[in-house]
């Protein structure tokens, strides 16, 4: 069997990159797929790792190759994609392919994948949660930070076209929540989001 597709997509600030990181520490059978992007490298990330991370021209020669299976220019001249190649290494390697994408990817993918794909929304408890939650991260201009909250506010509103959807107002439980979520949808259950 070829393996399943999960994909988590949030507002910038909801906790989705937490929420992905622990499900791959348990025993799933998830493998990260690693996206491109055209942004620099932040400090402690890694080639390979954490993203591709391509030249604008590589990336511009990829679009034209054919090689994403979605690509979007996010924050005004910067890409983020995902490369058909690494979906296919994963399921090559009888993994399940766990995606970290923003809101428009993420539906990209589950309309390329249809049931074959769980796309799961995480939602931070209010927007004012959420600008506070970005601001004490603080590891960007003020003037970025105004920028992803622009977004996030307008990301907000993609939620229906998710299957599921996890309010994150408290990490332990919506890593609870995740849990059960992707578990559920591997084994072929029915599944439950707080949406219903
Ligand atoms: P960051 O620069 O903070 O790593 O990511 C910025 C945004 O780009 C996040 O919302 C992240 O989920 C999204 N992103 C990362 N990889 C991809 C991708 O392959 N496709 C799309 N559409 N968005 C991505």
């Amino acid at each position: 069997m070829q393996g399943k597709l999960i994909i988590f997509s949030a507002p910038s600030g909801s906790g989705k990159t937490t929420l992905v990181k622990h499900l791959l520490s348990l025993e799933f059978g998830l493998e990260f797929s690693v996206s491109a992007t055209s942004r620099q490298s932040r400090p402690g990330e890694t080639h390979g790792k954490d993203y591709y991370f391509l030249s604008e021209e590589e990336f511009r020669g990829k679009i034209n190759n054919n090689d994403f299976l979605e690509w979007e220019e996010v924050y005004g001249g910067i890409f983020y994609g995902t490369l058909k190649s690494e979906v296919e290494r994963i399921r090559n390697n009888g993994n399940h392919v766990i995606f970290d994408v923003d809101v428009v990817g993420g539906v990209n993918i589950k309309k390329f994948y249809g049931d074959d794909a769980l796309a799961v929304f995480v939602k931070p408890p209010s927007v004012e949660e959420l600008k506070n939650r970005l601001e004490k991260r603080s590891t960007e201009t003020e003037e970025k930070i105004q920028m992803r909250i622009a977004k996030a506010e307008q990301e907000l509103g993609f939620e229906s076209r998710f299957d599921v959807v996890i309010v994150n107002e408290n990490m332990q439980e919506a890593m609870k929540k995740a849990e059960i979520l992707v578990s559920d949808f591997i084994e072929g259950k029915p599944v439950n989001g707080d949406h219903g």
